[in-house]
């Protein structure tokens, strides 16, 4: 099957088949292989309903270290409803991969359980920028050691007025890690963020 040829392992590969994935979509296609073999950035312009989610989650869950307890991924998306999406997405993902956690993080909700989450471990973490920037101010969360960063919708991100977050969020991030931009639109706004905050991105369209 043509996810095997991407390069992804065992463990995707069986929950790819529980879910019935048949072929890879486009932006999977194109982000999969480069992000699994590469260790770059990337700004990939595609669409919800594109299968994006699975185009970062993917190489993000094969490329995390599920042994270890530490906060590698951090992705960020615009609304509550969306965090819980991806978070649900990337549980089903990673269904086969032992140990590995991910903690969704939003506003709306109780503060202290998602601290206490966090606390029992979680490799990937997927937030809301506001509450995002609220836990790293109480120290509830330590994004220090962070491999990868996702920018889920920036475009929207950017429209909600979450610029100020994302730009402190990113600034208690190691600056050697990769980040990979997704938008549906790249408005001038989006390119600033990724001219900022990325460097020479492998860049996709779909
Ligand atoms: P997204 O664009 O990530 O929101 O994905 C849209 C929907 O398509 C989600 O329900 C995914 O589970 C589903 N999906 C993603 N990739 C594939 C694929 N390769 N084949 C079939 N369905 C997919």
């Amino acid at each position: 099957n043509r996810f095997e040829q991407l390069g992804l392992g065992e463990e995707l590969l069986s929950a790819i088949e529980d879910m019935g994935f048949e072929t890879p979509s486009e932006v999977q296609e194109k982000a999969i292989p480069v992000l699994l073999a590469d260790d770059t950035d990337m700004v990939a312009l595609a669409q919800t309903g594109t299968g994006k989610t699975a185009a970062f989650g993917f190489p993000l869950i094969q490329k995390i270290n599920s042994g270890d307890k530490t906060t590698q991924g951090l992705i960020l998306s615009p609304t509550r409803e969306l965090c819980l999406q991806i978070t649900n997405e990337l549980k089903n993902y990673s269904k086969y991969v032992k140990g590995l956690r991910v903690v969704a993080i939003y506003g709306g909700a109780s503060i202290t359980e998602q601290a206490r989450e966090v606390k029992r471990g979680a490799q990937i973490i997927v937030a809301t920028p506001g509450r995002m920037q609220d836990m790293i101010n109480r120290r509830m969360v330590d994004i220090t050691h962070i491999d990868y960063c996702i920018l889920d919708e920036a475009d929207e991100m950017l429209n909600m007025g979450f610029y100020e977050d994302i730009s402190s969020i990113l600034s208690h991030t190691p600056a050697e890690k990769n980040t990979w931009l997704f938008s549906a639109t790249m408005p001038k706004e989006v390119a600033a963020i990724a001219k900022k905050f990325m460097s020479h991105p492998e860049e996709i369209t779909v």
